[in-house]
């Protein structure tokens, strides 16, 4: 492929350990990923982070490149890998270029000397948290199956107390999706941070009960329902439009807004009509296709024997980027909200459309619902950016309506369509809480037995905010 053709910038994901881990979260699939390399000690040598390094900025025609640190976890590597990965920035550094590091870690390992580090290398440090403890401490257990948020917590209070930029990733579960306020109000009352980034838990489980490579379309009972996930992201939205606009930024309200406003990207690959940009680097040099595609089939090469650029540019990567568009069911296609969804990410599409044609998303009637939910306030969060106002002024237009919407949720019956708009039934949606936490789930979470260690959710990325505030 000619040098002009070829992306100005990608995205890597390196994971300088691996999958391996000091935790056991019970829905991680990356601890499965670990049978990807039998005998290796999943740590990155010298010589492949030179490569790593060198390479990411030839294949780099912006200034700009953001380094990203990933796992299993990350500072499992130990302070002094980061130093030399730094000082190689340096060395390759093309004139007038600058680093964004980013690193996704658990937190539970961070210590004064981490944070300084951190502080001085200007870090951007994402930080895995499920919500209070009781929430939290469900799925995320260390591998005595201990919950935990206590040192997840000291974490983030050493990151505050030096001054380290952090945000937070809320996997959502089958068990915390059904507590959004409780998870809302928790990061950002008591952690503190104004930078949410949501991923929903989906586990496909094969029936060797190993989850190496994704096959069928059974979920696991820790994977969050589409109808589920669709009205957690309804609610946080619904308070977040009346209360939080320009205060807080969850990645998915920017990145929809975007596509409302018809701005050329939405900054989410999710939401992009192809991908392709974002790969995963191994820690022993391997390049596949995505996080979320760390399977021998999407095994591009190893960086030490081709370029990581020739490998990007490769026919491989090309036709895996543009399946995401060339693949979506004629279902998505005629869709009211592809503009939108654009069939969301492909890792999620296995279950068929009504018409039985394979290739829907798995969240298909909960991203429907949400984008069908944030139509009118979006709109009128557009109107009010194109007339020059603050986007926080949409809150005082949405508080006008909130009566009108309360008064209809009262009159409301369980199997119409909540008078929200998401077109879910109302029990399904707003009157869910009314209907059947009350009764159903509320108190359960202490005594709720943890199902066994197996495979799992999502790529803990670090959001990079390009907010719409
Ligand atoms: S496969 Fe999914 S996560 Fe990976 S780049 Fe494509 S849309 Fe993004
Ligand atoms: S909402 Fe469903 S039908 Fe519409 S584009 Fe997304 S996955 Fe496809």
């Amino acid at each position: 492929m000619p040098d002009n053709l070829r992306p100005p910038r990608i995205h890597v994901l390196s994971k300088p350990t691996g999958a391996t881990c000091n935790l056991a979260c019970a829905y991680c699939f990356f601890l499965d990923k670990e049978l990807l390399y039998p005998s290796s000690n999943f740590r990155m040598s010298d010589e492949i982070l030179e490569s790593y390094i060198r390479q990411l900025i030839e294949s780099h025609r912006t200034p700009e490149v953001t380094v990203a640190w990933q796992g299993g976890e990350p500072t499992l590597m130990g302070v002094d890998f980061y130093r030399k990965a730094i000082e190689l920035q340096n060395k390759y550094r093309k004139p007038g270029m600058t680093f964004e590091n980013t690193m996704q870690t658990n937190g539970t390992l961070l210590d004064d000397e981490w944070c300084e580090f951190f502080k001085e290398n200007n870090f951007l440090i994402g930080i895995s948290i499920d919500g209070p403890r009781k929430l939290h401490d469900v799925y995320r257990v260390d591998k005595g199956g201990k919950g935990t948020f206590d040192n997840v917590m000291r974490g983030v209070r050493l990151l505050q107390k030096h001054g380290v930029e952090f945000n937070v990733l809320v996997t959502v579960n089958r068990i915390n999706a059904d507590y959004p306020l409780e998870v809302y109000h928790f990061l950002r009352d008591e952690v503190g941070t104004e930078w949410i980034q949501v991923i929903p838990v989906i586990e496909r489980i094969n029936p060797d009960g190993v989850n190496v490579i994704q096959q069928g379309d059974t979920v696991t009972e820790r994977s969050v329902q589409p109808e589920q996930f669709g009205r957690f992201m309804i609610r946080i939205f619904d308070e977040w439009i009346l209360n939080d606009v320009g205060e807080m930024f969850v990645q998915t309200f920017e990145a929809t807004a975007r596509n409302w406003m018809g701005l050329p990207s939405s900054g989410m690959c999710v939401f992009e009509e192809t991908c392709g940009l974002g790969l995963a680097l191994e820690h022993n040099g391997d390049l596949y296709s995505c996080d979320h595609f760390v399977e021998p089939d999407y095994l591009l090469g190893n960086i030490q024997d081709e370029h990581m650029i020739d490998l990007v540019s490769s026919d491989q990567q090309v036709q895996f980027g543009l399946n995401k568009r060339d693949t979506l069911p004629q279902y998505c296609r005629e869709c009211d909200v592809r503009f939108a969804c654009k069939g969301e990410c492909p890792k999620n599409r296995f279950i068929q459309t009504p018409t039985g044609e394979p290739g829907l998303n798995y969240l298909c009637a909960g991203w429907k619902a949400f984008f069908h939910r944030v139509d009118e306030p979006l709109k009128m969060l557009t109107m009010v950016m194109r007339s020059g106002r603050p986007a926080s002024d949409v809150m005082a237009i949405m508080a006008e309506k909130e009566a009108d919407l309360q008064a209809a949720f009262a009159r409301a019956a369980d199997d119409k369509p909540c008078p929200c708009g998401s077109g879910l039934d109302f029990k399904q949606c707003h009157g869910w809480q009314r209907t059947k936490r009350g009764r159903k789930r509320r108190g359960k979470i202490g005594g709720l037995a943890r199902p066994p260690v197996s495979a799992g959710a999502s790529a803990d990325a670090p959001a990079n905010p390009e907010d719409v505030n």
